[in-house]
């Protein structure tokens, strides 16, 4: 047998005369940039996180720097962000001209920490990213909190959080823009790259949707220079028929969880959810003493794992002009040694599952 990590074939097949209407109905309409379906797609995803405005862009990355510049951070601006989460995150902050600044992520939540947070901020900080890591929220009422103290603006990385929520409020609800990824292997992906920023004010959406489009106001008539970064009509139609089905698949990735939870939380630490909060498990990543030996095990018996992130952003080349040591964000530098994601997505199936428990129990068992 062979379990892969996420299986975007099987989820095709399941939904695949959605889909290929969907799709052929862009086509037949040429509508490729823009257009009816692209704002049918920005006005549902907007109502089901519960907030007013979406803008669809061209992936999650230009989510990120589109709202940090319609922020107006720019050079001599610090954004704090954490530690532990893709590149994307921070290459974002450095394309404004800001400086990136990293906390260390939290023991239990592996979200970023407040205490370090908190150390971090500056009279130049001008904004926080908080990224809701695996599908996990982070701790939004001690960051709305900080911000609100400080005059901070919030940024929320919600690239791996679609659904998740605190006391059923949605992650990217809380700060002035929330920004999602759809690159296909995330808990709502398009068939190719794709993003939204959302937002509840209306002239911070009015400025992204600009800034994302050329700075036009109308054809041919520009109020600024900006990016082209724009969702296209095939991918905003592939999402809203898979909108319809990301609540199902998101409790399908919770009842995975659950099984996990209970036949691994005696053998391994396995993820910590507030109380309050609704993890989406976008991964699911335990840690363990023996990781290399568990991982090579898994993978003769056919089942892909991966490391989210093996190496801490600070620790990268790409930052290598911060000079960070590992002493300075300890609990991310000894936690990349010690995680590992196991297979977790929409439609997996209950053999699958079964099959992940038997020989992830084997596999600490031998190591
Ligand atoms: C995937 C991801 C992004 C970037 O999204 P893209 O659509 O690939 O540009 C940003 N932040 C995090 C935490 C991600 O996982």
């Amino acid at each position: 047998m062979k379990v892969e990590f996420v299986d975007l074939k099987a989820q095709y097949e399941s939904i695949k005369g959605e889909i290929d209407a969907a799709m052929a109905g862009v086509i037949d309409g040429s509508s490729y940039i823009g257009g009816a379906g692209v704002k049918a797609f920005e006005e549902n995803f907007a109502r089901y996180v519960g907030t007013r405005h979406c803008i669809g862009v061209g992936n999650g990355t230009d989510a990120l720097y589109v709202a940090l510049k319609t922020l107006g951070i720019g050079p001599g601006d610090e954004v704090i962000t954490v530690a532990n989460s893709f590149i994307a995150t921070s290459e974002a902050v450095t394309h404004t001209g800001a400086k990136v600044v990293f906390a260390d992520c939290d023991e239990r939540t592996y979200n970023i920490s407040i205490r370090d947070l908190e150390a971090k901020i500056s009279p130049r900080t001008k904004a926080i990213v908080p990224v809701h890591l695996y599908g996990n929220p982070a701790d939004m009422d001690a960051i709305m909190a900080l911000a609100g103290r400080h005059g901070l603006k919030v940024v929320e990385d919600c690239a791996q959080s679609h659904g998740a929520s605190i006391r059923g409020r949605k992650t990217g609800t809380f700060g002035e823009f929330a920004c999602f990824s759809f690159f296909p292997g995330k808990n709502l992906g398009a068939y190719g790259d794709a993003g939204a920023l959302l937002t509840g004010d209306l002239s911070l959406a009015k400025q992204a949707r600009m800034f994302a489009n050329h700075g036009r106001i109308e054809k041919y008539n520009h109020e600024t220079e900006g990016i082209n970064s724009r969702l296209d009509g095939l991918q905003a139609a592939i999402l809203d028929v898979k909108l319809r089905h990301l609540e199902r698949w998101t409790e399908r990735r919770r009842a995975i969880a659950a099984v996990y939870d209970r036949e691994f939380s005696s053998l391994a630490a396995t993820p910590i959810a507030a109380p309050e909060a609704r993890h989406v498990y976008h991964l699911y990543v335990v840690r363990l003493g023996n990781r290399a030996k568990v991982q090579a095990h898994l993978a003769e018996k056919g089942i892909a794992t991966g490391i989210h992130y093996p190496i801490p952003l600070p620790f990268l080349k790409a930052y290598a002009r911060l000079g960070h040591a590992p002493a300075d964000f300890p609990v991310a530098a000894r936690y990349c040694e010690e995680i590992l994601s196991l297979p977790i997505h929409g439609s997996m199936r209950d053999d699958e599952v079964a099959y992940v428990v038997e020989h992830f129990k084997a596999a600490l068992k031998s190591g």
